[in-house]
């Protein structure tokens, strides 16, 4: 441990040694802020600290695996597995499970993704015969969820009348009863979308002191990493968990916070000293990871926001070369540019793909790049677009699945009731929705009851309706028994989903047979790995809870040698030695939804810093006199933040732009001091700007797990050791479940199981053989 604390510097140092109160560390890119809190997780452990009391909170899942893979090789990995680490949403996604029933949820809650949330809204906004062009789907969605965010409950909502009025204002009268509607109908099918995951969780620790008190005292110690981007939601929750031990150490760099659009509060970071008692402040200065060329560039740049905390960021490294910058006519040449250059500094330098990241303010930029990538024969990846879960084949598998787990799922049911096609028409499922509204009934209990209710259906609807309802169930039977591989395998058939993919003989068709392969393929590794569950059977519920969670970001786990390609938001935490920060234009960087208000342009800027900050070693800015947009070929002009960086950074490639016009800022000159929130009131939609991030980029803050479970090897070591030794009584603890009692043992051999009622999760059945026990 003493090696791993004698390569910090002092300032480091401190924050590490500081092992309880209130402690925040503010500073800026690269000065290792997540390695810190690495090292103090190995601290606190090397100091007696029981790994089950320490929750740590990241940004990505990706994150929280790579930290416990570090503290793994300095305490151990059989000290490291009993951590909790993961994002916001996937670590209590995981306590809601365990103490759903107690508002009223079952325990098999489907997770909503945003397509699924989306689909349910316009559903509302249809059935409530309203003007789609008005209330279009995803904004209304945005709005919902900044609510949620804000714990802005439906009841909170109607006791508001300012935000009523303003809803009216933007021509949205009735978002309040969508609201209503949207929140009953998820609750009907047992369903929670991402923001539930953290709004309910409030509600759980509010609610249920008992509930937040054994919660508080099993987290003893918190960390909180990029803890500038958390919103109102997870602060409080933060907040309440904390508040009894007030171990809480947060780190964050309010230079770059960017989530404002999303609800994330930069108060959260600068209001932190007023929250605890006592809290220490550590600031850290050196930066490890660029040059010194990137570090001042970028310092230049934040020095033109005015609201911030005085920060310095300084580096031993070399100055290395300067920042350069492309200009090319289209955005095709630009990816041209961009291929050629790696393709070059590949064969110089002997450098991996890896080592070069392609960074852009929207998704749909990627297209371009990705072309030109292509023909070079380059291999890249793409973080945050569809996501391989989100592709249809794959959905259609997962909302079959979906129903098996829970039937009352609605958006599931939706989906795959007439596909592949079995004659249940658009509007026997109108009948059927609107008999579920009226019955309050989910629709599969109406389907259910067919014979009962009288739809003006015929009978051959009625048959097709009966029969679609005895396939789920016998499912259902199915998975009683069976692990998540066997029962998809066998939907995958018995629904006519593969068969339908089958008659398709396109290149296309077949990969979609090959992803559904894939799948399987995956699901398997998990059911491997999760053998030593409830007797040798990997269930489907703890698959469908990975899948839930996953976002691309914590999939990667393949060794594969690509370029990555990215948003900036995405990229936050991240490092590369090159990175290309492409369509540095005005009106896309920074983006033309963002450019009315002070405060807009400042988080425009500290996305560039964000951007600027990841590379190591060479940044490159590259910018198109013209590209299509909205279909057209417009016009563009450079950037305003290449001009903010001082010169003396930046090595021209080609020869500076003629026509450059230099766009004045929109100033507090022109807004005087008007509060922000006031002008969007002027807005059709105070939440997220429609083309500001995409419904998958929404999802990137989430955390994924990994599809395999950390014990992938369940038959070696473990309990074999003392399964003769373990009686009724024993505690012990499990490296995913955690700590329980042992309440009873039965069977003989290798059939011997043990019943452990956990702290977490309940009781579950253990065989043996594979269950890696550790009696404490
Ligand atoms: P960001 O703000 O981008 O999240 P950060 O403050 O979290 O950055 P880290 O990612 O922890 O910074 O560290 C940046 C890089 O510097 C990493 O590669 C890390 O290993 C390295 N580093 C940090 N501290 C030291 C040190 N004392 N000695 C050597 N390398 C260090
Ligand atoms: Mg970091």
């Amino acid at each position: 441990m003493q090696k791993y604390i004698d390569q910090l510097n002092e300032a480091q140092r401190e924050p590490v040694l500081q092992k309880d109160g209130p402690m925040i560390i503010i500073a800026g890119a690269g000065s290792g802020k997540t390695r810190v809190l690495t090292i103090r997780i190995a601290y606190l452990m090397s100091q007696g600290v029981d790994a089950f009391s320490i929750l740590s909170l990241t940004f990505t899942n990706k994150a929280a695996r790579e930290m416990k893979k570090r503290i793994s090789d300095i305490v151990g990995s059989n000290e490291a597995k009993n951590l909790w680490m993961g994002t916001f949403h996937s670590v209590f996604a995981r306590i809601l499970r365990s103490e759903a029933d107690k508002l009223g949820y079952p325990s098999n809650f489907t997770i909503y993704d945003s397509q699924d949330s989306v689909r349910a809204i316009s559903a509302i906004i249809k059935e409530m015969q309203l003007d789609r062009d008005i209330y279009k789907p995803k904004q209304v969605l945005s709005r919902i969820s900044s609510y949620k965010n804000s714990l802005i409950t439906v009841k909170a909502y109607f006791n508001n009348p300012e935000l009523q009025e303003q809803d009216a204002m933007s021509k949205k009268p009735r978002l309040g009863e969508i609201y209503q509607n949207y929140v009953d109908r998820c609750f009907k099918a047992g369903a929670m979308d991402f923001d539930d995951l953290l709004l309910k969780t409030n509600e759980l620790l509010t609610r249920f002191p008992e509930v937040l008190a054994k919660y508080q005292n099993r987290f003893r110690y918190i960390l909180v990493d990029e803890y500038q981007d958390t919103n109102h939601s997870q602060y409080l929750i933060v907040r309440a968990l904390s508040d009894k031990f007030q171990n809480i150490c947060v780190v964050g760099d309010d230079a770059q916070s960017i989530y404002a659009f999303r609800g994330a509060n930069i108060n959260n970071i600068l209001n932190f000293q007023k929250d605890y008692e006592g809290v220490k402040t550590f600031r850290l200065e050196q930066n490890y990871r660029s040059t010194k060329n990137i570090v001042e560039a970028a310092n230049t740049i934040i020095d033109k926001n005015k609201t911030k905390l005085d920060k310095i960021v300084w580096t031993a490294n070399d100055f290395g070369p300067k920042i350069k910058v492309h200009r090319s006519l289209t955005d095709a040449e630009e990816g041209r540019f961009v291929a050629s250059t790696i393709f070059e500094q590949k064969m110089q330098h002997q450098m991996m793909n890896g080592q070069f990241a392609i960074l852009y303010r929207t998704n749909a930029q990627s297209r371009a790049m990705e072309d030109a990538l292509r023909k070079r024969d380059i291999p890249y990846r793409i973080y945050g677009g569809l996501s391989f879960y989100q592709r249809k084949e794959i959905k259609d598998v997962l909302c079959y699945l979906r129903l098996v787990l829970n039937p009352k799922d609605e958006e599931a049911l939706v989906r795959v009731i007439n596909y592949p096609a079995r004659g249940i028409g658009d509007t026997t499922v109108e009948k059927l929705t609107v008999a579920a509204n009226h019955y309050k009934r989910s629709i599969f209990e109406v389907m259910q009851n067919i014979d009962k209710i009288d739809l003006k259906l015929n009978s051959g609807t009625k048959q097709k309706l009966q029969d679609f309802v005895t396939m789920i169930q016998s499912f259902q039977v199915i998975n009683e028994n069976q692990d998540a591989f066997f029962i998809t395998d066998h939907v995958a058939k018995k629904t006519g989903l593969v068969q339908e993919l089958k008659k398709d003989a396109t290149p296309e068709g077949m990969a979609k047979i090959q992803n559904i392969e894939e799948l399987l393929n995956g699901i398997k590794d998990f059911t491997e790995g999760q053998r030593e569950i409830d007797g040798a059977r990997g269930a489907l519920s703890e698959f469908m809870e990975d899948v839930a969670l996953a976002t691309d970001l914590d999939k990667d786990t393949s060794d594969e040698d690509r370029v990555a390609l990215m948003t900036i938001h995405l990229a936050k935490g991240l490092e590369f030695p090159h990175v290309f920060v492409v369509g540095m234009e005005e009106d896309l960087f920074p983006s033309a939804m963002s450019m009315s208000t002070r405060s807009e342009l400042e988080e425009e800027r500290r996305l560039f810093y964000v951007a600027l900050t990841r590379a190591e070693h060479q940044a490159y800015l590259t910018y198109a006199q013209s590209r299509y947009r909205w279909g057209k070929l417009t016009d563009s002009e450079p950037s305003r933040f290449i001009e903010e960086i001082d010169g003396q950074y930046l090595e021209y490639l080609t020869p500076a732009d003629n026509n450059y016009r230099y766009k004045p800022m929109i100033d507090s000159d022109i807004f005087g001091d008007v509060d922000k929130s006031k002008l969007r009131l002027a807005k059709p939609v105070a939440g997220t700007p429609p083309n500001y991030v995409t419904n998958n980029e929404s999802k990137t803050d989430i955390n994924i797990r990994k599809l395999k479970p950390v014990s992938s090897n369940a038959s070696s070591g473990g309990a074999n050791l003392f399964d003769n030794k373990l009686v009724a009584g024993n505690i012990v603890m499990h490296e995913r479940f955690g700590k329980g009692e042992v309440l009873n043992l039965e069977g003989v051999g290798a059939d011997k199981k043990a019943e452990i009622k956990f702290e977490v999760g309940g009781i579950k059945k253990l065989l043996l053989r594979f269950a890696k026990l550790d009696v404490i």
